[in-house]
């Protein structure tokens, strides 16, 4: 079988932005049942040789703190039942918020393979925005920008690495 890489963070970091520019056309499978909090949508992907499933999770809108993050750990928590890797993105713009610590910690307890990416780095002179995310733990973070399709090669290689 595939290995399966998931992507992970709270809403509006670029995930379905990073998915859809690794998928291209290779969209599997869709799930998108409104209500179901485990929503996730499957692709397939390849890079360097190896082929792989890749699953983006977070698909509904929701509203509300406690929505968002309820919805966010399930998120995490399907990761890492079903992925091999995990890329877990968060926003250079938007800089570390709580729901990225909550994150963090479920998938260090979880110690599946994960890769930080920083999305949202459009201009590479600002990279001091991305250093704070080596705080999270899981070594180095690669920048990347999901509306310039920058760095997006950095993170299958660091992806891939781990599986
Ligand atoms: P998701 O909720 O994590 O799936 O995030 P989306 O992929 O839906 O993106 C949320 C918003 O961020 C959209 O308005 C995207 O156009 C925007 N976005 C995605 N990637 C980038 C990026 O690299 N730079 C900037 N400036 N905006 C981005
Ligand atoms: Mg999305």
């Amino acid at each position: 079988a595939r290995p399966v890489i998931a992507i992970v963070g709270r809403p509006n970091v670029g995930k379905s932005t990073i998915f859809n520019r690794v998928i291209g056309d290779r969209l599997a499978i869709v799930e998108d049942k409104p209500g179901v909090t485990r929503d996730r949508i499957y692709g397939t992907g390849e890079w360097s040789g190896r082929a792989f499933s890749i699953i983006d999770t977070g698909g509904i809108e929701i509203d509300g703190e406690d929505e968002i993050m309820k919805s966010v750990r399930m998120q995490a928590e399907l990761a890492i039942e079903e992925a091999d890797v995990i890329i877990f993105m968060v926003d250079a713009k938007a800089g570390m918020t709580h729901a990225d610590d909550e994150v963090a910690q479920m998938l260090f307890r979880s110690r599946k393979p994960v890769v930080v990416a920083v999305n949202k780095v459009d201009n590479f002179n600002r990279m001091d925005d991305v250093y704070e995310f080596y705080g999270l733990g899981f070594g180095t973070p690669v920048a990347i920008s999901g509306s310039h399709g920058t760095g997006i090669g950095d993170l299958l290689d660091a992806a891939i690495e781990k599986l």
